[in-house]
This record gives C-alpha cells, structure tokens and sequence, in this order.
C-alpha cells in the first residue's frame, strides 16, 4: 500500500520535474542543469508555478538534491518534519543535514545512502526499513522514504527527489500494540496449559467418572483450549518475528528424513478426512565432479522450526481439502533442497494469493471459516523460511489445489 502511495507521488513529482524543465527550455530561461533544480526549488518564475502549487500541497515531505547531494528544495511538508527551514539548508550536503542512520545506528547515509543507490541503479529505489532521520532540534524522527533520480534530456542523472513520511507516531502505536499482546500472550499462557491439563484429568476415565454427554462437552473444551493455546503460541512466536528475537538453533540434519517423520506423525489427521498424505519417492541427484565437492543431501537449518513449517503446510493441506489428498516431495539442486507440499484440495484465488503470508490474512470463504485458524501460519512459516536462507512461494488453482513450495541451503558439509 505505502509503496503504491510512493509510487503516485514518485510519479506526479517527477512530472512536475519534467515539466518545470520543459518549461525551462521553451522559455530558453537557463541551461545549466544546477541552476534548472534551482528553478525547481524556489519556483523561481514570475508567478508561484502550478508545480510548486503541487509540492507545497503534498503532504509527505519532498526533498530535492543535486549531483552533488546539496540540498536544493524542501517543500512545507520536509520542513515540518525535519525542523529545517527550505532557505536555511539550500547548498549543505543532504547528509549534513538529514543524517540518516538505520534501527542500530548505522549510518544510512554513508554506508548505504539510497540517492547514490538510486543514480547506480538509474532507477526508483524505496527503503523497505525505516530510517531514523535527524531533526533540527536533535531529536530523531522515524521515516519512511523512496528514492527517483532526476535525469536532464540526455538521460544523465542531475539530481534525485525523496518522498518521506513520518512514521514516528505510527510505529509507537505498533510498538505499544506489539508490546500489549506480547504481555497478554505471556499472561495467558500459564492459565491456559493448567486449563488444558485439568481439562486432560477430567477426560481421563481412571481419575473421573464422567457421562457420555459430559465426555462430549469436554472433548469440545479440550479443543477450544488447544487452539487458544496455538494462538498464544503462534502470537508470542510474532512478536518474535517482529522484534527480529526468534532464534534459529542450526544443524545439519536430513530433510528427507524430517519429512518422512512429520508425514508419519500427521498420517492419522488425514485419515480421519479418508485423504491420502504420502512422500513421492525422491530421486537423489547424483552430484558428480566439480558440484559434488563440499555438498551433501543434508540441509543446515534448526531442526524444530523446519519442522514447525512442515506441520503447518501439511495441516493446512489437511484442512483445506474435502477429496484425495496431500503429496510430498522433495528436490535438490546445486545450493538448496526444494520440498512441495500438494495438495488436492480447494485452492487460493488469484487476488488472494499475494496476501496469503501476510499476518492474519485468511481467505475469505466458508472452509476458511468453518474451519478454525487464526492466519498466523503462513506468516510465521514465511519469517521461518526467509530466516533460514530459504524462498517459499505457492501455485493454486481454485477447485484443483495447491502446492507450497520451499527451499533450504544445503549443508556444506
Ligand atoms: P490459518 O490456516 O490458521 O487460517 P494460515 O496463515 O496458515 O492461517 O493460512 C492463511 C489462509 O490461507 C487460510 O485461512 C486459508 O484461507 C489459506 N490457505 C492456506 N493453506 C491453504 C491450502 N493448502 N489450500 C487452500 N487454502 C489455504
């Protein structure tokens, strides 16, 4: 969404570049490409220009440097938010002034500065992480930012344009969010396994004498505690994604045998749904000459994570289909070992599937929702996979099923 928000304003931005040196050229104003962001920047025509009219107008900050990385404009919005006034900072270095720095108080502008980055790549350039700017009154502000080169008619760059937004408020907000369900989650938990253990002592004919109908409420309790024990768990793992805190125990180990020992474990869910979950019998490559050197089958990684995306790939499967059932198989190339989770089952629409490893997303059909689930899974199963140096991605077609790919770097060893 933001990226869109950028994109937009990177576009109409860039018109009022294009168009203020148009303008420039028709009126044989000034040649010189300094002088042409000059013009920009002070909307230095005989009346207050249509384009500057825009960029005061706009509500994200908009700073404009020249080859140099002097800044040449502020608009009202960058003043606000960095405390500068336009005039007062016109000609100092950007980094002078702005002073970026990353969450662990790298600075951003001299190892990795995003104009340099967007001139090296003659292309628009968004920083993904939030970068901590300077304010004049020392203070730092939280932002958001995106980068586009301005280029005069022969193509080279003369400058670059950034598009800012305080992000300051909005991440306390989240800071504070993240905090309160992490404490609810830690508080809820102790309660939560003693419910479900007494819960176990009831059903246990030996220790208590219960009814049919009794047996049945509890069997319904019992589930109901579990899954509120799957959330607590899956929302304390987020707010470990979140804060980067989710540690990976690594070893080498064989997917092929942690595949088989989950599929074997979860036989009896998709039993109880007549499907079928089974292993395609996987072909071993045979790693000849120069690739077979330093390389095994076996993959580095934390044996219980990968384990933990496994069991939510499969139940997913499991859950999500009506008829046939659930195929594994696994791959292996020069780097990584690829597993495929396939299933039969009812298939993600086109629309859903870009948000599919978001937290929370779940499709929005009736399976999905008779089905419990919280639309934590995938996202954690993402932050697990991305963190052990893997990709995962899926294929889906809605009524024929889906497949859920992942990769993992081999061990070296
Ligand atoms: P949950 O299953 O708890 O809702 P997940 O994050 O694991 O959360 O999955 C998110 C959503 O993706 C699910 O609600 C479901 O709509 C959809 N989904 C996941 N896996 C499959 C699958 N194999 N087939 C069809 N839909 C799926």
């Amino acid at each position: 969404m933001l990226l869109w928000v950028f994109l937009i304003i990177a576009v109409v931005v860039i018109m009022v570049g294009v168009v203020f040196f148009y303008r420039l050229k028709k009126k044989k104003v000034k040649s010189n490409d300094d002088k042409t962001l000059q013009e920009i920047s002070q909307g230095n025509s005989s009346h207050k220009s249509q384009e500057k009219i825009l960029l005061d107008a706009i509500a994200d900050g908009v700073y404009i440097v020249d080859f140099e990385r002097n800044l040449t404009l502020l608009n009202p919005a960058a003043e606000r938010i960095t405390g500068w006034k336009s005039s007062e900072v016109t000609g100092l270095k950007c980094w002078s002034i702005l002073n970026l720095k990353n969450d662990k108080d790298v600075s951003v502008c001299q190892n990795d500065c995003p104009v340099v980055k967007c001139w090296q790549t003659g292309a628009y350039v968004t920083r993904e992480d939030t970068c901590l700017l300077h304010h004049q009154n020392k203070n730092t502000v939280e932002i958001s930012s995106s980068y586009t080169p301005l280029k005069d008619e022969a193509g080279h760059n003369i400058g670059a344009v950034c598009i800012f937004r305080d992000e300051t408020e909005r991440k306390e907000i989240q800071r504070q969010r993240d905090e309160f369900v992490s404490t609810a989650s830690h508080e809820l938990r102790t309660p939560i396994t003693a419910l479900e253990g007494y819960i176990s002592i009831i059903e246990n004919d030996k220790i208590c004498k219960t009814d049919d109908r009794a047996k049945e409420y509890l069997e319904k309790a019992h589930n109901t505690a579990l899954g509120m024990s799957t959330l607590v768990k899956n929302l304390l793992t987020v707010t470990r994604v979140q804060n980067s805190k989710m540690a990976l125990n690594k070893t080498v180990f064989s997917l092929h045998d942690l595949v088989s020992e989950t599929v074997e474990s979860l036989q009896d869910l998709a039993n109880n749904k007549k499907l079928y979950l089974k292993i395609n019998e996987i072909e071993n490559p045979a790693f000849t000459g120069e690739r077979a050197i330093g390389r095994s089958l076996n993959v580095n990684a934390d044996r219980d994570k990968i384990q933990e995306v496994l069991y939510n790939l499969i139940e997913n499967s499991v859950k999500y289909t009506r008829e046939g059932g659930v195929v594994m198989s696994i791959s292996y190339d020069r780097d990584f070992a690829t597993v495929c989770v396939s299933d039969t089952g009812l298939g993600i629409p086109g629309d859903a599937q870009e948000h599919i490893f978001e937290k929370f997303y779940r499709v929005d059909s009736t399976e999905t929702r008779e089905n419990g689930g919280t639309g934590l899974g995938l996202f954690i199963t993402r932050a697990i996979i991305e963190m052990s140096g893997g990709k995962i991605w899926l294929e889906s077609q809605v009524g024929k099923g889906t497949k859920f790919y992942f990769t993992i770097p081999l061990s070296m060893n």
